[in-house]
């Protein structure tokens, strides 16, 4: 049984500059999240990849379809069902700065979970438990970090700290939101590593949401990445498959751009693909039939009318009408 399900959902928004009108931030969502797999959800700004994020961690409901923890409706699930499912279900944000309490010490901001959640019994218990947690991540000598407020850390250590967070409350999926992209180079491999770890020791399931193919390959090397564009999944896959051999244009278009200082990303044989527009439409302001069609280079008529449907093809799952002839036509690979 999936960890996670979404089912056909949607979520909409009202449009601020005409509130008769419905955006479409996520739509027809279907993705199955499986125990200890990572999966890397990538897409430009925009594409609905942190309303995934959202969704699954609960922060949004769906305004249509369902999403499923363990097979069953979270809008159904019990009191105690529920609580399960919130603790279980963790999600690290991209601004470590905001998402902890500026005004509370690093002990004080995660022992409440712990306690409020009867985690442990009393402080000491917390305390305890932390400065295991810490000394696991690196974060050494733990006492140092755990009586610090987040303002006398550094953005790569509050982001540990946020890992450490979600981490202290033995989650069964962590949904983290381009975690890395505001922490120096330097120290990303390390983060990355350290959820590598914690997928690998603990199984817990990892959703990683970036705009950086280069990341994304790194950390979900062995699981499946989806590729996001305006609010839809246009691609899902085995990431090394998916990226070696680009079903959807818009993922070809994303990989071929990668700059070439990245060998192990920017297959060297992958022509480039030049778009007809580097813009992307605003969510707002959709394009009808396929999203992409007013930048696709292949876009016929029939995209300009239909939108296509996520369907099956070689092993993975893409939405686009012409694959097959695209495909067909590719020049021959080495
Ligand atoms: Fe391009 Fe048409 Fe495929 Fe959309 S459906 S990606 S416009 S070829």
């Amino acid at each position: 049984m999936s960890l996670i399900k979404l089912e056909n959902v949607s979520v909409y928004f009202q449009n601020e500059k005409n509130p008769r009108e419905r955006v479409g931030a996520l739509v027809g969502m279907n993705l199955e999240i499986e125990p200890g797999e990572i999966i890397a959800v990538v897409g430009e700004s925009g594409c609905g990849k942190t309303t995934l994020g959202k969704v699954i961690t609960d922060i949004y409901q769906p305004t249509e379809g369902r999403l499923l923890y363990k097979g069953k409706d979270v809008r159904e699930l019990d009191k105690r069902e529920y609580r399960e499912y919130r603790l279980g279900v963790q999600m690290i944000h991209q601004d470590s700065y905001a998402a902890l309490n500026p005004n509370r010490t690093i002990f004080q901001s995660l022992s409440l979970p712990l306690l409020q959640h009867k985690m442990v019994k009393n402080r000491q218990q917390a305390w305890d438990r932390l400065v295991e947690l810490f000394t696991e991540i690196g974060l050494t000598p733990p006492e140092q970090f755990l009586e610090k407020y987040p303002h006398q850390l550094s953005g790569g250590q509050r982001q540990r700290i946020l890992l450490a967070r979600a981490l202290s409350v033995k989650p069964s999926l962590i949904v983290a939101d381009e975690p890395v992209s505001m922490v120096d180079v330097s120290l990303r491999i390390s983060l990355l590593d350290l959820m590598a770890r914690a997928n690998k020791k603990y199984g817990i399931s990892f959703v990683y949401i970036t705009h950086d193919l280069g990341t994304a390959r790194y950390i979900a090397h062995h699981g499946r990445i989806a590729v996001m564009y305006l609010g839809r999944m246009v691609e899902l896959n085995q990431i090394q498959a998916a990226l070696d051999r680009p079903a959807h244009p818009y993922f070809h278009a994303l990989i071929s751009a990668v700059p070439e200082a990245d060998p192990t990303l920017r297959n060297g044989r992958m022509a480039s693909l030049p778009l007809k527009s580097f813009d992307m439409p605003s969510v707002t302001n959709a394009p009808p039939g396929c999203k992409f069609h007013p930048r696709c280079p292949y876009a016929e008529a029939v995209c300009e009318r239909e939108e296509p449907r996520l369907r099956e093809f070689e092993g993975g799952l893409v939405a686009c009408h012409l694959v097959e002839k695209i495909r067909a036509n590719a020049p021959p690979r080495d």
